[in-house]
């Protein structure tokens, strides 16, 4: 394959999806085949279900399953996440094991990062990870967990050295959400829905099968989880919408996003809808207004810029560049574009943008928008943690002035008493 090019990848894509798509299959049923045919994942390993090709050439694949309507594999959201972090540090057991299953969407996951003191401080975490007989013993406490309520497997960074500077002493697991020793508890947000929950560990257990990479190596670990969260973010305004389509398949992916991806149903509202901004102008009259059209005019600017950003680093990653800063900068730029649009919105909505519901603008669309946005500049590391990776990463201007990076966490000040 190492000879593919664009024309014969197109070209055998199309061939094998003209003799096997099929709507009115099962959705995992299609989505194994799919595995199975290597086109799933192109770009993967071919141990792995992939075909090794370029990222590049894995677009022509995407354009040529949208051609035909094909469903892909199960790719958004924290399973994306997963995936992509096993694939790189997993062992083969937990590749064997969770990967397949992630695909196909059978295995759902949520990402157990974030605690109530540390979650720009994320190396500062103090969920405790403790060896004891022949397993793991979670004690501890998350936030912000999206998706927790419908996962099966937790992503968890966990303390398991005290005596380690802070960043050596994590450790990266799977952990099994479905055990009496894990709680979950939904938390309610400004914009009505319910995407997060709190998570609570006593005496949770992972077996020792399910640490990922080694004792101590988590950082590293979660890093590339992060990465691919952050690299992901542009591409937000996409999830939880459904297509159309007539058959099985597609009636089971819709169900699949009422249910699994129902957290990120109002994920478009969080990216601005900048795609709404011309057809919400024209239908209010404001595109006459020259004070509103030169706003759009920038907004829209801003928005193709941003789009730019997201392709360079597309094409950074399809020259096989490992993943770096440019996630950030395309973070940070689409959280710009989300308030930018928000602020714009407001300008054409007037008062009626305050209106909740479906009496409300575009039926509650722009009032979810605008209490939806302020989460783009939080989610995946805030707006502030972006500048300071690019500033010191990218601009190289000195590091921010630290005094817990390298000293025994033990005897770092906190809140707690260990
Ligand atoms: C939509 C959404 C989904 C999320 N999903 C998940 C999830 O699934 N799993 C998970 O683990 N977490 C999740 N999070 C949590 C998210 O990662 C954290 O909220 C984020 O990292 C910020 O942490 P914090 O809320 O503790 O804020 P803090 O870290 O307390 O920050 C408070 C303020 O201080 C600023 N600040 C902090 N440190 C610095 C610094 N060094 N320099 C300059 N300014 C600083 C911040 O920018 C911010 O403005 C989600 C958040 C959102 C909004």
């Amino acid at each position: 394959m190492s000879e593919a090019n664009e024309t014969s990848v197109r070209a055998e894509v199309r061939a094998w999806l003209e003799a096997n798509w099929n709507p009115e299959l099962g959705l995992v049923e299609w989505r194994n085949r799919l595995i199975d045919s290597g086109w799933g994942v192109p770009s993967w390993p071919k141990a792995w279900f992939g075909r090794e090709l370029p990222m590049a050439l894995e677009m022509v694949v995407e354009e040529e399953m949208q051609r035909i309507g094909a469903v892909g594999v199960a790719k958004t959201g924290i399973r994306r996440l997963a995936a992509a972090t096993l694939l790189v540090h997993g062992s083969d057991a937990q590749k064997d094991r969770f990967l397949r299953r992630s695909l196909t969407g059978e295995d759902t996951w949520c990402q157990l990062f974030s605690e109530p003191g540390s979650g720009s401080d994320l190396a500062g975490a103090m969920t405790r990870a403790e060896f004891k007989g022949n397993r793991w013993v979670i004690n501890g406490q998350k936030v912000w967990t999206t998706s927790a309520h419908h996962a099966d497997w937790g992503l968890l960074l966990a303390r398991t050295d005290w005596d380690k500077p802070k960043h050596q002493g994590l450790s990266y697991f799977v952990l099994d959400i479905h055990q009496p020793g894990v709680t979950v508890q939904p938390l309610r947000q400004m914009n009505g829905h319910a995407s997060f929950n709190q998570v609570f560990f006593t005496d949770a257990e992972v077996p020792p099968e399910n640490l990922v990479s080694e004792v101590g190596r988590g950082w590293a670990v979660a890093t590339t989880t992060l990465m691919h969260e952050r690299r992901g973010a542009d591409g937000i305004a996409r999830w939880g919408r459904a297509s159309a389509g007539v058959g099985r398949v597609y009636d089971e992916e819709r169900a699949e996003t009422a249910t699994v991806m129902e957290p990120y149903k109002w994920y478009p509202q969080r990216a601005g809808r900048v795609d709404l901004i011309v057809q919400r102008a024209q239908e209010t009259g404001k595109f006459e207004d020259p004070v509103v059209r030169q706003e759009i005019a920038k907004l829209l600017c801003l928005s193709k810029t941003a789009e730019w950003t997201a392709r360079r680093a597309r094409a950074a990653q399809m020259q096989g560049r490992p993943q770096g800063p440019e996630g950030s900068l395309g973070k940070l730029i689409s959280s710009h574009v989300a308030r930018a649009a928000a602020r714009v919105h407001t300008l054409i909505s007037g008062a009626d943008a305050m209106l909740s519901g479906a009496d409300g603008a575009m039926g509650g669309v722009i009032a979810e928008i605008l209490v939806s946005v302020p989460a783009g500049s939080i989610a995946g590391g805030t707006d502030e943690i972006q500048r300071n990776i690019i500033s010191e990463r990218v601009l190289g201007m000195p590091k921010e002035p630290r005094t817990d990076n390298d000293r025994p966490f033990r005897d770092v000040p906190k809140n707690l008493v260990i």
